[in-house]
């Protein structure tokens, strides 16, 4: 049994710590802010709460993951689930106006037959068969498995784009979210549906790579859900499973450096002078590249040594995802905006 810091009580963190109590060690989280749940939190006036951060949930696989795998209650017995029905409706600016369905692609085929002429359910359904190769070929590597030394090797992308040959002229085979939309959906308005998810995770289309079409795949797949009472409920459950699972937390305690013996992590220095050892585990001093959920959580000590050793980071992180600002968003030629509105309360009686 290893003592554990875990700094931070993000939903990285406490899954992390709950995941390393499960797995015997004596886990403490020091966490800057007054509460738990970094980016999940809510402001409350009047009677009504509202979400500060994310607001609906899209892959609740890996919280019921999560749940099963550190206690008795799953997920669902401990938050309640409420698919978002429908997921989205987009506004063109030609006055064409879509609602999409929650997590069917039949569904979505049909409202995009029915809305944008027939033909437009089965181009957007190519589409998403190739994104479904993306995510198939990163969904472990990038979400479920640490990330291994030779991270190099996903370095190409993943998104099969269709390769057109050209009279002449170099084939061309798309790059980038933009290219996708213009040179394989061919369709200003589906261009920009593609567009909106990108825009909605905070990317730029003309820059965001091919694989970003992972991100409609997932949303119209696993579908959107909205967490009774609003996310922080879910944040609330899973601090509560870390109670349970005896996982201490100390708020109000920022850290200010990771200390270290012999070339290893040793424990924490708080602002105030505070020192917590911890056993050393295999933290490297110069990580070669922060992992993607490393949003200001670090595991320290995880008790691994040598080659194998995690650079600092979660153990097991959530998926790092999307900021969602509410937004308008261009089709790829840069002409008129449609309006993208996503389902969802954004604040709820108490
Ligand atoms: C507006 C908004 C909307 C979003 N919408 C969605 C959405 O719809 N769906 C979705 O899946 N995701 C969404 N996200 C993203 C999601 O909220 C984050 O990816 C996720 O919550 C990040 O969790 P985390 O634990 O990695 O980091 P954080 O939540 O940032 O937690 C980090 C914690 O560590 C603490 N900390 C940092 N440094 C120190 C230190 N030195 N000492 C002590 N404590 C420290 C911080 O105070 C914080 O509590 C949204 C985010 C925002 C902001």
């Amino acid at each position: 049994m290893a003592r554990i810091v875990v700094i931070g009580s993000g939903m990285g963190a406490m899954a992390s710590a709950a995941r390393l109590a499960v797995a015997g060690h004596r886990v403490a989280v020091y966490e800057r802010a007054a509460t738990y749940g970094g980016a999940l939190g809510r402001f409350e006036r009047d009677g009504f709460v509202f979400d500060t951060g994310p607001g609906l949930l899209h892959l609740p696989a890996v919280y019921r993951d999560l749940f099963v795998k550190t206690g008795k209650e799953p997920l669902e017995q401990c938050v309640a689930l409420t698919p978002v029905d429908p997921a989205s409706r987009h506004l063109f600016d030609d006055g064409t106006d879509v609602s999409l369905p929650n997590a069917s692609r039949a569904r979505v085929a049909s409202a995009l037959d029915t809305a944008l002429g027939a033909g437009a359910g089965e181009r957007w359904g190519d589409f998403l068969n190739r994104a479904r190769d993306a995510w198939d070929r990163t969904r472990r590597p990038l979400l479920e498995e640490p990330l291994q030394p030779d991270w190099q090797v996903l370095g190409r992308d993943p998104y099969p784009s269709v390769r057109r040959r050209r009279v002449l002229r170099r084939d061309r085979q798309a790059a980038t979210v933009r290219e996708i939309g213009a040179w394989e959906l061919a369709e200003p308005r589906l261009a920009a549906l593609l567009d909106s998810y990108a825009l909605a995770y905070g990317l730029d289309p003309r820059t965001a790579p091919a694989a970003a079409a992972v991100l409609p795949y997932m949303e119209q797949t696993f579908g959107s859900w909205y967490v009774r009472g609003g996310m922080r409920e879910l944040a609330r459950a899973l601090y509560e499973r870390c109670l349970a699972r005896k996982v201490e937390f100390t708020f109000g305690a920022e850290v200010a450096a990771v200390t270290e013996k012999d070339g290893r992590a040793a424990g924490v220095e708080l602002a105030d002078g505070t020192v917590v050892a911890a056993d050393t585990g295999g933290l490297r001093r110069r990580p070669p590249r922060p992992r993607r959920d490393d949003a200001g959580t670090r595991g320290v000590g995880t008790g691994r040594r040598g080659a194998g050793a995690r650079a600092p980071g979660p153990v097991h992180g959530v998926p790092r995802a999307a900021r969602r600002p509410p937004g308008r968003h261009g089709p790829p030629d840069g002409g008129p905006l449609p309006r993208r509105r996503r389902g969802g309360v954004r604040g709820v009686p108490r």
